[in-house]
């Protein structure tokens, strides 16, 4: 454990700050809170408390957490007495036998244990492993990069620890960009490109608060103006293109369902469904990423959402609608060609009639394989014993996966 330090404000900066019309928190609430929040974390220990002391971090010296102050005292108003119940560790590893208060302790060798080695093969009954009734792009792309990660988080339904924490900060802009947008159809089919500036920044404001109250934290002033920004820019770049290439919106967050297999459903939420020029149905996804070069390359190789929604809005199995990304953050429109669409945001890939079909393969191929027995943990390697057949459609993603304990893919990191 180390202390964070706690920043603090001289008292005429605060007095200044106040005649400001700003008023900080008192220190002492600062710090009754952050004792508070170590308190906490030490009441929800069930049956055993053990507290470190690094006397460095990443080759820094660190100074001693204050938590261990609040025990000390706790224990031992007087120092004299922290001996009594203090051992250091190397008369631990002299002494067998030592004692500690009134209690005498025997040191036991332990047999030591090796760690499993990650497990890439794992073996079930049959048939104990079936289809959901109803299943999602999110299931499918999971099912597909990875059938163990699927197996446990839909049907042994093994989810992460419940630790309260904020969401992901681009979870929580991909939200308010999101409403902004579904506002901004909602209200009118077509903006010009300064009023509808004008109108985000106004919406991003009010809805800042809701969504994102994070952002409006003292120190990430520079952030939400940027977010702002950005909004602001790819919301008129945006409507510009809907405006010039005479695309209208007509739904945003619709649920649609449709019959997968005989017994499966497949159901999902299309962002944003509107019409052609032409008349067609047209499918756009917006997204909020930092990285808008990655849904580039997926419509270039393989997007499984999309061509799965794709597949949810046809009437037609032989007809492909047109479809496109619109990056939130930044603006970018990448589209897969279409007459409808200019061709400056054409992405050349797979058409999406022949993605589904490889996407409804690799579904099939992965369900016998559960059937039968057999769930690959496709990011742990193959070994000569086991199968080299198996490849997953898309890679999994184990850097961000919560079993990697599970399967040990963490420790193949280590
Ligand atoms: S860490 Fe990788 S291999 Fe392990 S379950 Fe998750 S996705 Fe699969």
């Amino acid at each position: 454990m180390s202390g964070p330090p706690i920043r603090t404000w001289t008292s005429k900066e605060r007095s200044w700050l106040h005649q400001q019309g700003l008023f900080l928190i008192d220190e002492h609430v600062v710090r009754q809170r952050e004792a508070a929040s170590w308190h906490r974390a030490a009441k929800f220990a069930n049956r055993r408390l053990i507290l470190f002391v690094p006397a460095k971090v990443k080759g820094k010296e660190i100074p001693i957490h204050p938590f261990w102050d609040e025990i000390r005292h706790a224990m031992a108003k007087d120092h004299s007495l922290e001996s009594k119940f203090t051992i250091t560790a190397s008369e631990l590893r002299k002494n067998q036998n030592f004692t500690l208060g009134e209690i005498s302790f025997s040191r036991e060798v332990l047999t030591g244990r090796n760690i499993p080695a990650p497990i890439r093969n794992w073996e079930i009954s049959a048939n104990s492993v079936l289809p959901q009734e109803v299943e999602s792009a999110t299931s499918f792309e999971r099912l597909v990069s990875c059938p163990l990660s699927w197996t446990l988080r839909y049907v042994a339904k093994v989810r992460a620890g419940n630790a309260l924490s904020i969401p992901h900060e681009s979870l929580i802009l991909g939200k308010i960009g999101h409403k902004i947008l579904e506002i901004l159809i909602t209200e009118k089919s077509t903006w010009k490109e300064d009023e509808v500036s004008k109108r985000t920044g106004e919406l991003f404001d009010e809805w800042s608060p809701l969504l994102a109250a994070p952002l409006l934290e003292l120190h990430n002033g520079i952030k939400r103006n940027d977010m702002r920004f950005h909004l602001q820019n790819s919301m008129a770049q945006f409507f510009a293109l809907l405006r010039n290439a005479g695309i209208r919106i007509h739904n945003t967050e619709i649920s649609l369902q449709k019959k997968w297999s005989e017994t499966v459903q497949f159901k999902g939420t299309l962002d944003l469904i509107g019409e052609t020029a032409t008349g067609k149905k047209i499918l756009i996804d917006a997204k909020w990423s930092g990285k808008p070069k990655k849904y580039k390359e997926r419509l270039s190789k393989l997007s499984v959402q999309l061509s799965l929604y794709h597949w949810l809005l046809s009437d037609k199995e032989t007809e492909e609608l047109p479809v496109a990304y619109f990056m939130l953050r930044g603006g970018e429109f990448f589209s897969r060609p279409h007459e409808d669409i200019p061709s400056d945001y054409h992405v050349d890939g797979p058409s999406l009639l022949d993605s589904i079909m490889t996407i409804r393969k690799s579904v099939n191929d992965v369900w016998s394989q559960l059937s039968q027995g057999t769930v690959i943990a496709s990011g742990i390697a193959t070994t000569a014993e086991h199968d080299n057949t198996f490849t997953p459609l898309i890679e999994p993603s184990c850097d961000y996966c919560d079993y990697q304990n599970l399967c040990g893919s963490r420790r193949l990191d280590q």
